[in-house]
């Protein structure tokens, strides 16, 4: 490039010598050298006018034949519109790709702008959401109109997904949810989860079955268990030990089968909503705890607030009860346990503490799994069933409350259930 400027330069400055020793010969300098800067100006106009032409065409085919400069700044212009053509070319084959494989995808898949308007759709969009490819444009609240869709929606809180049944076919059972991306715009994926449904709906009956059934036999043997050690007069040690035996662990097969069925209640009643008198039921609670534990121990109730909250007076007794009672069996007799319910910034709060024998850290976030127990204990033959925590965790879940666990081995635990102030009530 540098060599075509210098060789055009050269040829510029041999033209002006020439012009000038010819001028000065004839006399006619100043006609000569005025009419060589014509000639020069007029080509380069001629030049930019044909480049001008060109370039509007589009810069499409074989630039025009010239030489010098000029060749090398078409060249270039026509080599930046070849790479372009090509860059182009392979981005639509890749858009086309990447368009066929998300219409092929089983989950539906719709692209959301910053209006909750349809930008695309796949096919399975088209299938299970029953959306239309003219819909495009269109708010999918107009369309999809669920009202627990349209409050996710509006949430902008899209850290789980919401189970809602296709607006095509309510047999279709769908897992929807939202993820946020570049700008404003959101992608929604609908997963057809209907077998999924159905099996988790079939355990759950199978469960709340066979713990329902059992209960009546259950009744029978205890029943027929205690007439036979009111008549037993002592005189066998091995009958009245396996008698002992036998009725011991009939309780706590009966603990197992509440506990199921109580469970399987969770998961599957509707919730009930009411305004439960907290200190009245935790004072209720730590008086029969007291019962329930045979020793002298102190059990401290504080309450630094009067609040109550909405919910199932039922389920929440159930869940503090739970605590309550954990507290006792995990620790030593001597020690204290404290029951405390505040309110601290954003929540209203349940304690229950005590100085026992604490949690391994490894066992802290898997003690609210079912029939979870850690191993001391199962050595230890501390009576439960591995529920306690797991119905703990239900009740909660179904006030909106979590769940916090603090402890330390051979120092004690506290348990703190966080409920939402919007359940405050009077
Ligand atoms: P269960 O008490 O019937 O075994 P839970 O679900 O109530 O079942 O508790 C699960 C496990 O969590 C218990 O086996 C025990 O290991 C541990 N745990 C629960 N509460 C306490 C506590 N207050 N102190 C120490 N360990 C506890």
């Amino acid at each position: 490039m540098i060599g075509l400027w210098r060789r055009e330069i050269g040829i510029f400055l041999l033209l002006a010598t020439v012009t000038s020793i010819i001028g000065g010969v004839t006399g006619l300098f100043f006609p000569l050298t005025c009419a060589l800067l014509l000639a020069v100006l007029m080509r380069q106009i001629f030049q930019i006018n044909r480049f001008e032409r060109w370039i509007s065409m589009g810069a499409r085919g074989s630039y025009p034949k010239t030489r010098g400069i000029w060749e090398e700044i078409y060249y270039g212009v026509y080599r930046i519109k070849k790479n372009e053509k090509r860059r182009k070319k392979k981005l639509g084959k890749m858009v086309d790709q990447f368009r066929q494989s998300t219409e092929a995808l089983p989950d539906a898949a719709v692209v959301l702008g910053a209006y909750d308007e349809i930008e695309w759709s796949n096919k399975a969009a088209r299938e299970v959401l029953g959306l239309q490819t003219s819909d495009k444009g269109q708010r999918i609240p107009n369309l999809v109109r669920f009202p627990e869709f349209i409050r996710y929606l509006k949430s902008g809180n899209y850290q789980e997904d919401i189970i809602l049944p296709s607006p095509v076919d309510s047999r279709i059972t769908l897992s929807v949810r939202i993820v946020s991306y570049g700008a404003g715009l959101r992608l929604l994926l609908a997963q057809d989860v209907t077998q999924l449904k159905q099996m988790e709906r079939m355990r759950k009956d199978f469960v709340a079955n066979v713990s329902h059934e059992l209960r009546t036999p259950l009744t029978v043997l205890k029943g027929y268990l205690e007439t036979l050690q009111d008549l037993d007069d002592g005189t066998s040690p091995l009958l009245t030990g396996s008698l002992e035996q036998m009725r011991g662990q009939t309780e706590r097969m009966q603990h197992l089968v509440d506990d199921l069925l109580l469970l399987a209640r969770l998961e599957t009643q509707k919730k009930k909503s009411q305004c439960v008198n907290v200190p009245a039921l935790l004072n209720q609670i730590c008086r029969e705890g007291g019962d329930f534990d045979k020793s002298a121990r102190h059990i401290e109730l504080s309450l630094a607030t009067e609040e109550n909250i909405f919910g199932d007076e039922q389920e929440l007794r159930s869940a503090f009860t739970n605590l309550l009672e954990n507290a006792i069996k995990y620790s030593p007799d001597d020690t204290e346990v404290k029951v405390r319910w505040y309110r601290n910034g954003e929540a209203v709060v349940l304690e229950v503490e005590d100085f026992g024998e604490g949690i391994a850290p490894a066992d802290i976030p898997r003690v609210t799994e079912r029939f979870y127990r850690s191993e001391v204990k199962r050595n230890r033959k501390v009576a439960g069933t591995g529920l306690g925590l797991a119905i703990v965790k239900h009740v909660l879940m179904r006030h909106d409350a979590r769940l916090a666990i603090a402890s330390e081995l051979g120092k004690g635990s506290r348990f703190s259930c966080h409920f939402p102030l919007n359940r405050v009530c009077s």
